[in-house]
Formats: structure tokens, sequence, C-alpha cells
């Protein structure tokens, strides 16, 4: 049929309609109307409305009951405006009915169609204004009162998404609340949740009161971080504006879909399709004559190893600290503090910001240590004294031997004066007792937590209750680090736990007592910033034993956690540690992450979440440390990386610790060089040394990705051991490493950024000398490899991934971006070398943590400025990863279900250090022994792995696929909704990577028990004759 054409045509039409005798011919007008008015324009259909349309279309429908029509019509919220404009309103509203038995069909009809006009704000708005909440509620309570045999569900939940089309504006959400609808919803779903049937009731209801509960600005004094750093040519606090206090007047009515993920995100826009930007083009960012400065980073080549003849006698070149000796006395300890004091101090002068073992005068030790209190342990023995030092020493060492236990690699004095020498801006003088004492992974790996049914559902509740029940809310500072009266102490707050967070990489910012057994935490922005909340580390003390508390942490910000997956925060306890089990531990039960009522100070526009758990501590009185991930503070490193220079044999490993530069606030970033010192100062055997290919690898550019340390402290064990693997990999390889690229943000707490509030990871294209100098001086020392032609073999970056399972490499490859972004550019004619995937493919079969299936090599626009595609593409890198590891654990191999701890991870770290030695095995003629491992390390099956990665295209903090709902905007309608589509969509995805994850899984428990059963030195013992069959040149 032709469009009706002008007036005549609509008026016509709606003649019809109007005295339609029988529902057939309306049907059809109706589809004729319906076709017009979505392929016309606004004018056309203003036209009709103007004509009376919107009259003579409600009049017809009301009078044959063909509501759904509406609804249909409303799908376009133009003509929901202009329905509800001409009384469509009220015409519906006047079929809602309090609770009957008959006409069921249209009172369910009219709800649905009133919904459908409340598509429209305006009509939303229309609905508050003429009082229509509060008739709503009146008629979803009397259908609760009087629906005893719950044969109308279907009308109280289409009652339900009435209610939350309402409450997409803030007028609407403002009225449900001043009608008392939190807690007639509250009691109402209190009595669904006693009875099955009303089950589908209970996630609507609830969702609507999440929604409605108002936004309460965070209460601290301001958004910012209360740490600034004045920052080397900005104004003092230039930083960040202010907001001041919150005035309550900001209007919202922009949030129909609030949450801040967009799960179709289209991520192939972001794919680099430019060919130049593709290609390698290495050319230095700054004059060749400043990269001379990096010769004195290549110790090893100019190295004349006079002490191979000699004794175990050090060069004392090293720019950094010579190694200690394992006799941590007194002297030398005073010697070094005294040495700090050279540097640059972030404290006001006068005041000491050492830190020692110290106890004051009124608690000698001896009597201190006969009572000991677990409680009193850090302030007696951990805190900085201002007195003399005498006898504290030996008190130490007594207690040591009492109750310490020998952690591999580390050593507690060696620590403490180490950390002395750390430079925070708060002038930290108290170290927490788990980066003190040490950790050793607990025997048995942790399993993921179970979430227990409706776990979130549960939390909201109680937050609920908070708005309904004010007067039983405590709402108590217990701590607050802007607050010196709220800081540990115990005098005003018998009856709550004590809080503390002022040590290296501790993040609290203030703790609120809300009920008995229950507090509310707030995190600290990074330093000079007023954002990046996720990392958390604190001590808490004073609690009962056996008493479940609940911490919740309130201005996360992220739109979903691994937490919803399984993941659990550790804890670490003082008394257990005493009592030999010094283990941080996975813990906390009745764990989710939501969404809450919170914002920020500066705006409504932006929401928190809330990550609750739960914890049961074993001990009164204890002193007990939480913590996102496992720390690993920078004294942490140092100490390390002091106890490795002393365990390696300097006749056989070269390992020299330097000084890369400054961090902003004078801390050193080290640089270690570990290689194989020469079997002789022959010429030939130092020429092998000079011709090593370099491998670059660094860490911790981000401070909240402590798991990248753990697997960084693998690494450097493994190549500091006596195993073979170890020694062939010296043997060939010059390996160049800078653990931790932002000591300040790991010092400070922060979880993202340096002090200059940047993400030193986007910095990389053009980084800034004096304030990225870490990322400054890394580029200009691979740019300086590059101009004397050793480009590395490979440079690997170590991350942690908050949204992923297991761990995988993210590489850079100019065809895979190519074909993904499906460029038309013909790639047949590019050269590209494979062997940016070989590692992967070799870390799939010795990593059981591995996951090649998670691995991608594309190159992303928005990521053009990170460490990988950066070195990559102008220093010429061919295998430039960054290699990213999971805070939870994993969902296939041999750890699938369970949590990682830190002997998975450093396992990781050994593994990606094994996996280089696969790399060179054709080009090594020097060392049989050296081939052999090689070899053996690849002796499975390569059938299966030519299969193409999964494409993932996200670096850091992709949308999580799991089906938990944690928010409060998801389809909760079914099919009444559009929404129907998105989800069938949805599904599929979910459908495809089920189908990944089997085939995973299939492929690795083939493989990998085979690996684990062994030990490592096993696995790299193969029989050589197993070995030649191998067709290894496709690797
Ligand atoms: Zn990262």
């Amino acid at each position: 049929m032709a469009a009706p054409s002008g007036a005549g045509g609509v008026e016509v039409l709606l003649n019809t309609l109007q005295n339609a005798g029988d529902n057939e011919s309306m049907l059809k007008v109706l589809n004729v109307l319906d076709e017009l008015l979505s392929a016309g324009t606004d004018r056309r259909i203003h036209y009709m409305i103007s004509k009376g349309g919107s009259e003579a279309l409600l009049t017809a429908l009301v009078k044959s009951a063909c509501l759904w029509v509406i609804q249909v019509f409303c799908s376009s919220v133009t003509t929901a405006v202009l329905l509800g404009r001409n009384r469509g309103l009220d015409v519906v509203f006047k079929l809602f009915s309090s609770h009957t038995t008959k006409h069921l069909r249209t009172v369910k009809a009219a709800v649905d169609a009133f919904t459908a006009l409340l598509r429209s704000k305006v009509n939303c708005r229309t609905a508050v204004a003429k009082g229509y909440i509060s008739d709503l509620l009146k008629l979803y309570e009397d259908w609760h009162n009087n629906d005893a045999s719950f044969e109308n569900i279907p009308i109280r939940r289409a009652l339900l998404h009435c209610m939350h089309r309402v409450a997409n504006t803030s007028a609407g959400r403002e009225a449900l609340v001043a009608e008392g609808g939190m807690s007639l919803l509250f009691q109402t779903t209190q009595t669904y949740l006693t009875v099955k049937t009303l089950e589908s009731l209970v996630e609507p209801a609830v969702q609507l009161m999440r929604k409605c509960y108002p936004k309460v600005p965070i209460p601290v004094t301001s958004d910012k971080s209360i740490y600034s750093f004045p920052l080397p040519g900005r104004p003092v606090d230039g930083w960040v504006a202010d907001l001041g206090p919150y005035d309550g007047s900001l209007e919202d009515d922009s949030d129909e879909d609030t949450e801040n993920e967009d799960p179709d995100k289209d991520y192939e826009d972001d794919l680099e399709t430019d060919v130049n930007k593709l290609r390698p083009r290495p050319e230095p960012d700054r004059p060749l004559e400043q990269l001379g400065q990096y010769v004195r980073l290549c110790p090893e080549l100019h190295h004349d190893f006079q002490d191979l003849d000699s004794s175990s006698e050090l060069d004392d070149s090293s720019d950094e600290d010579s190694p200690l000796e394992g006799d941590f006395n007194n002297e030398k300890l005073r010697g070094r503090r005294s040495q700090a004091g050279k540097g640059k101090s972030l404290s006001p002068p006068g005041s000491d910001s050492s830190i020692s073992l110290g106890v004051d005068d009124k608690n000698p030790g001896s009597e201190v240590e006969s009572h000991l209190q677990t409680r009193d342990f850090h302030k007696h023995y951990l805190n900085c004294s201002e007195h003399s030092q005498e006898g504290h020493s030996s008190m130490v060492d007594r207690l040591l031997e009492k109750y310490g236990t020998c952690i591999p690699n580390h050593d507690p004095r060696l620590y403490a004066s180490t950390a002395s020498d750390t430079k925070s801006i708060a002038g930290y003088s108290i170290l927490a007792f788990p980066d003190f004492w040490g950790h050793l992974p607990p025997q048995i790996q942790e399993p993921m937590a179970k979430r227990p049914p409706h776990v979130q559902r549960k939390n909201v509740f109680k937050d609920i209750q908070r708005l309904l029940c004010a007067e039983d809310i405590i709402n108590k500072d217990v701590f607050d680090l802007e607050d010196p009266s709220l800081q540990g102490s115990t005098e005003g707050c018998p009856n709550s736990l004590r809080f503390f967070s002022k040590f290296e990489s501790g993040n609290l910012r203030k703790a609120i007592q809300v009920r008995s057994h229950e507090y509310d935490l707030i995190l600290n922005a990074d330093v000079n910033s007023s954002a990046h909340y996720q990392w958390f580390y604190f001590e808490v003390s004073g609690m009962v034993a056996g008493v479940p508390y609940r911490f919740n942490v309130i201005n996360c910000e992220k739109g979903n956690s691994q937490c919803n997956y399984g993941m659990q925060p550790v804890l670490y306890s003082v008394r257990e540690a005493l009592e030999g089990r010094p283990h941080w531990v996975r813990s906390g039960s009745e764990i989710s992450y939501y969404r809450n009522h919170f914002c920020p100070r500066g705006g409504q526009n932006s929401q928190f979440y809330t990550l609750t758990f739960t914890v049961t501590f074993l001990h009164d009185d204890d002193v007990c440390y939480l913590a996102y991930h496992y720390p690993y503070t920078y004294s942490n490193l140092q100490t390390h990386l002091k106890m490795l220079e002393n365990s390696v044999d300097p006749r056989k490993v070269f390992f020299r610790r330097q000084n890369l530069c400054d961090t902003l606030a004078g801390n050193s970033c080290s640089l270690v060089t570990i290689t194989a010192c020469p079997a002789s100062k022959a010429w030939k055997d130092l020429h092998q040394l000079r011709n090593r290919p370099c491998v670059v690898l660094t860490a911790r550019v981000h401070p909240g990705e402590s798991n990248a340390s753990w697997v960084m402290k693998g690494t450097l064990e493994f190549l500091c051991s006596d195993d073979p693997v170890a020694e062939s990999l010296r043997e060939a390889y010059i390996f160049k490493i800078i653990p931790m690229l932002n000591p300040d943000g790991v010092i400070n707490g922060n979880n993202r950024c340096s002090l200059s509030a940047e993400d030193l990871n986007r910095q990389w294209l053009k980084p800034d000398p004096i304030l990225s100098p870490t990322i400054y001086h890394t580029k200009g020392f691979l740019y300086y490899l590059n101009s004397i032609g050793r480009t590395p073999l490979v440079f690997c970056d170590y991350h942690g991934h908050s949204r992923k399972k297991n761990v995988f490499l993210y590489g850079c490859s100019m065809k895979e971006t190519l074909w993904q972004s499906g460029s038309t550019i013909n790639t047949a004619s590019l050269k590209e070398d494979p062997g940016y995937r070989t590692i992967a493919k070799t870390l799939d079969r010795i990593a059981p943590a591995f996951s090649f299936n998670n691995c991608n090599y594309l190159v992303e626009k928005s990521r053009a400025s990170t460490a990988r595609v950066v070195v990559w593409r102008e220093i010429g890198v061919l295998r430039s990863f960054t290699m990213e590891s999971t805070y939870n654990g994993c969902n296939q191999g041999i750890y699938k279900g369970l949590q990682t701890g830190t002997r998975e991870m450093e396992e990781m770290g050994m593994k990606f250090s094994q996996s280089l030695l696969t790399l060179r095995r054709n080009s090594i003629q020097y060392s049989s022994r050296l081939i052999h491992n090689a070899s053996a390390l690849l002796d499975l099956d390569d059938r299966l792995l030519d299969h193409k990665s999964n494409n993932c295209f996200e670096d850091d903090e992709p949308p999580c696929p799991e089906e938990i709902q944690y928010s409060s905007c998801t389809d909760l309608f079914g099919a009444n909704d559009l929404d129907t589509e998105v989800n069938v969509n949805m599904s599929r995805i979910e459908e495809d990577e089920g189908k990944n994850e089997r085939r995973l899984t299939d492929r690795k428990s083939q493989q990998l028990p085979h690996f684990l059963q062994q030990g490592a030195m096993e696995t790299l013992s193969i029989k050589s004759g197993q070995c030649n069959n191998m067709d290894i040149s496709n690797i």
C-alpha cells in the first residue's frame, strides 16, 4: 500500500480508526499508521498528533483493550512524549485498578502501556507532578496485600517495572523515596524471600531500591589525596581544582544508564590501521650524544674480570650499596642511617624519618619480651624512637631467635635498615609487620571462594537498612589519616577495631564504624590526584576471636571486580606469624562487589562501588593486616636485591645493581644486570660474553599490581640460582632488569600513578625527563642499546590484571592487527617475522598458570604510548610484551579453580625465564648442555598449538564476561523489554567463550600434569634422544 501523502491521508486514517467497528480493520489501520510513523519524521508525527491523532488512537485502543499497541508506538521516545502531552498518561492510568480478579489482562496491559509511555523522561516528570507515584505505590501495596494466592505476579512485576521507569529520573527517585517507597519495597521484599513463587519479584525490587537510594557524597573532607607532592615546575596546588563541599544542588537527569562500563565498546575502532605506524621505526627521540650517559649501565661489556683469577672479591664500581655480609650489626645500621641523611629528605627539617627497631624507655626490652602482647608488637618493636637505640638490637635478636622463621632471601634486620633509606611523602616511621617479618606461601594452594547464594542481595539489604533505620547506625569515625587523634589510639573506642595504615605501601584513608561489627573503609586517592582507588593495605587490631566483622570498601571505582568471581583479599596475622605461620592467606567470606549509593564529593554523576567482605579472626587481640593483594614494597625489593647480590658466586655470576636514576622523591630506581661470568679471561670467552643478546625486563609501573613484583621476584631468583637452565640462560643472555619502574607510587600506596599523578605506562611516547624520569631513562637506555647494535632480543613489562584470570602476554603484530581491523591492505606483501609468538607457545606448555588463548598481538591506538608498543615500534624489538598476571586465579589447566599465591607467581617468573632459552637453541653452538636444556623444554606435540590467539583487545581492564548481576541497570523484565536482543547477543558471546575455554582446558589437561608432577629439574632433563625428532624450526 502506498503511504498516504499529505494531511488528507492521515486524517482519513484516523477517522477510519476511530470509527472502526471490528478489531481486524482497526489493526489494519494501525499497521499503516505504524509504517507511517516508523518511516516518518518528527514533523509528520507531530502533524498527526495535532490532528487529534493521539486522542483517536487512545480512544480506539482503550475501546478494544489493545493497549499493547501503545507499547509499540512508544518504542519511539518522540511518540511517547507526544502521546503523553495529549493526556495519554491520564487515559491509560484510569485503566489501572486496585486488586481485582477480573479484567486482569487489561490491567496488565494498562500498566505495560503506562510503562511504555514513561520511556520519555518528560512523561516521568509529568507523572510525578500529577501525583501518580503515590498512587502507584498504593496499588503495589494493595496487590501485595490481597494477592494471597500469588496468582497475579505478572501484574506486580509490571508495577515494579513501571516504577523502575519512574526511577530513571531524579524527580521520580525522590518521589518514590518521599512517598515511602523504600520501606514499602523493603518490607514487601522481606516476605518474598520466604515464598519461593515470589522469587521473581525480589531482584526487581532490590534493584529498584538501589536505584532510588539517595546518593550520598563520600564522607571525607575532599576527593583529593591527602598526600600531595610539589612537582618541579608546577604550581604547588595546581593539579586539580578543589570542588569544595558538596552543596546537594546538582540536578541529575542524565543517568538512565549510569553504568560506566560499555560492554559493546567497539574495540575494532581502536585498532591501528596506519601501516606506517605499524612498522618499526627505530630512531631516537633525543640527540644521539645524550645516549652516551648510558654506557655505565653496561658494566659487563667493559669489565676486565681480573677477579676471575683471585678470590671472590667484588668490583667496587657499583654505584649502589655494596652487598652486606649477613652480619647486620648495630654499627652498620647506624652508619647506613647517617648516610641516608645526605639524601633528599621529604620530611620537614628536624624530624627523624628513619625507621628504627626501637623501644621507648618505659618498656625495657626484656620485660616486654616476657609479656609479649601481639597487639603491642608494632608499637614496641617497629616504631620510630627518638631516644637512644641502645639495647634494642639485642632484643630484636632474641625475638627473632625465639620466633623467627627462615624465609629465603629475606632478612628482617636488613629489611629494617633498608627501609630507613626509603623516602615517603608522609615520612613513614613504622614498618608493617608482614614486610618486616617476611612471608612464606602457605603449603596448599587456596581454592577460589564460593559465592554464597544471594550474597549481594543480603549485603544490599543491610545497606538499605541504614537508610530505613538510621537510628541503628553508629557512624563513628575510628580512623582518619587527617586526624592524629584517630590513629591507632585505643582511647575513646574501647569497642571498636583499631586501624592503621601509615606505613610503606599502606592505603586506608578513613574507617567508620557503622554497626557494632561492620566498618566502612575509605581509600586514599593516588598522590596529587582525586582518583584511582583500588589498592588497600592496612593494619587492624583490637578484634574478638570468632566474631564475623564486615568490611565495606566504599569508594572503589571500577565497574566490576574479580571479587565477584572467587577472588579474596589477603590477610596476615602477627600472632600466626609468631607461632610459625608467617603467611599471607586469602581471606574473607560473603564477598561481593556492587555499585553503592556513595558518590565523589565533586559530583553525583560518577559513582562508587562497594567491595564488601567478612573476616572472622582466629585470635583475640591479634594484629592483622588486610590487603588487596600480596604486598611487595619498595624496601622489599631493595632488600631482596641486596640478598641476591650477596648470594651469588661472583666468579660465576655477574650480578650488578645500579641506579638507573632517582625518582621524583629521590628514591633510587634500580637496574640489575645478570649474566654469566666468562669461563676465563681468554679473548674467546670475553668475546662470547660481549656478543650475548640482551633481554630487558621491567615491572611494577603500576603500583597496585603487586603481583607483577612477585613474578619478577621469581625471575630474579631463578636467574641467580644454581639451576642448570639458569646457568644456560646466563650464558646465553645478558639480562637487564628494572624490577620497579614506579618506586614512589609503590612506597606511597598509590594504585596506578606516579607522584605526577600520571600513568607512567602512558608516557612512553614522549617521557618527560623531570616528571617521568624512570621511563625517560629506561627508554634512553633502550635507545642506547639500539645505537650500539645491541637491540634487545626480548622486552617484557610485567603487569597485573584485575579483571581476568590466568597469566598471558600481549605482543605486537602488524599483520594480525591489520587482519583483525578488517583493513583492505594486502598483508601478503608485508613481511613479518612470526617470532613474536614463540614465547607464548612455549609458556603455554611449561607454565601452568599461563594461557595462550588469552594472549593477543594487536596494536591499539589507545595503547600507542605503552611500553610494549613503543619498544616494539621505536626501539625495534620484535618480541616486545606486556605480561599480565591475574589477581585471582586460573580457569584452565591444573590450577583451575584455585587462587594464585606468591609461589605460583614466582613460578611464573621462573617459567618466563626458562621460555627464553627456546629462542636460542638453534644459534648457540657454545654449550651442548644449553642445547639439550632448550630442546627438552619443548618436548611436546607441536600439532596442538597451531591455532589463532583469542581476540581480547583490552590491555588492562576489560569488562568481565561472567554473568553475575552486580549493577542496578540490567534487564529484569524479560521479553517485555527491548533488551532481549542485547541478551541474545551476549549469550552468543558467552557461548563462544565457553567453547574456547573448553578447547583450552582439554589441551591443558592433556599436557600440564606431566610437568607438574615432576620438578622443574626433571622436566628439563628429558632424554635428548626424544628431542631429536622434534620439528623445532617453526617455533
Ligand atoms: Zn598494569
